[in-house]
């Protein structure tokens, strides 16, 4: 679940993501927190954004992810190079000196991005970053820093059964986003709470920060097959998989032998990392 822009109507949102234990990913302007704007609108009404303050983030956020969206929400497809660099680096270093916590995930402010765009976002540390461009499937992406998403939150709930009887070995992710100020609309709120409900404190869903996936996927493409064994050079990522049905974690700088039997450790079984 990944929300965008740090409007108070969070608190709202992040409740039910609690009651159903689903982690959300939550994309700030760490340079109009504690603001009150007005958005104006064509052909619908204006909104009151009210942006979360500085000093609620470790409060509001606890147990999910805090995420970077430019520190002004600029857009970077009008942007110079320096000015795109500027605005994502100048929102890592403001929310991580406010959290003292690692800001490794962004979405691009009003999705704006390209090849380009992704390549400078590259060079700040972010090793993943969202677009708003549905795939309506539930593929892993096959550029982090260029993450298309499944769906806006609005046809989550379409999809969620096709989600939950998914028959495959391999791995998948259901990616949502979204604005939570939206969900002031009393129907979009029904479709939400239904969609978590049936989504939600599930055994074999991992339920993750979009940094935190992308910190074990990354860590799974950097496993070494050698022909008599397999290691995890990772300082610190644990990789789980199967063997005669069977989970097995593989410790960070670790090596096992090489075998049949765990031919299967690209599809890592991730439902006890909790
Ligand atoms: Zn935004």
């Amino acid at each position: 679940m990944s929300y965008d822009d740090g409007l108070v109507q969070d608190k709202k949102l992040i409740g039910l993501f609690n009651e159903n234990g689903i982690v959300g990913t939550f994309n700030l302007n760490s340079g109009l927190l504690g603001q009150t704007n007005t958005w104006r609108r064509n052909n619908a009404p204006d909104i009151i954004a009210t942006y979360v303050s500085k000093d609620s983030l470790l409060d509001i956020y606890k147990h999910h992810e805090i995420a970077a969206h430019g520190a002004t929400h600029l857009n970077f497809l009008n942007a110079s190079d320096s000015a795109i660099y500027q605005d994502v680096m100048t929102d890592i270093k403001q929310l991580t000196s406010l959290t003292k916590m690692a800001v490794i995930s962004m979405a691009y402010p009003f999705g704006s991005s390209n090849e380009h765009i992704a390549g400078i976002v590259r060079t700040t540390g972010i090793t993943n970053a969202r677009t708003v461009a549905s795939t309506h499937t539930f593929a892993l992406p096959k550029d982090y820093l260029l993450w298309h998403p499944t769906c806006h939150d609005s046809t989550a709930l379409e999809m969620v059964n096709d989600y939950l009887s998914l028959k495959s070995n391999g791995l998948s992710v259901f990616n949502v986003w979204g604005h939570s100020w939206e969900f002031d609309d009393a129907k979009r709120w029904n479709d939400i709470t239904n969609f978590c409900r049936k989504i939600g404190n599930r055994k074999d869903i991992w339920y993750a920060g979009a940094g935190e996936f992308t910190s074990y996927q990354l860590a799974l493409k950097g496993l070494i097959f050698r022909q008599d064994s397999i290691i995890n050079p990772s300082p610190n990522q644990t990789i789980w998989y199967r063997q005669r049905n069977k989970l097995h974690s593989l410790a960070p700088g670790q090596a096992i032998p090489a075998s049949k039997e765990y031919s299967g450790i690209k599809y890592m079984v991730l439902q006890d990392l909790l």
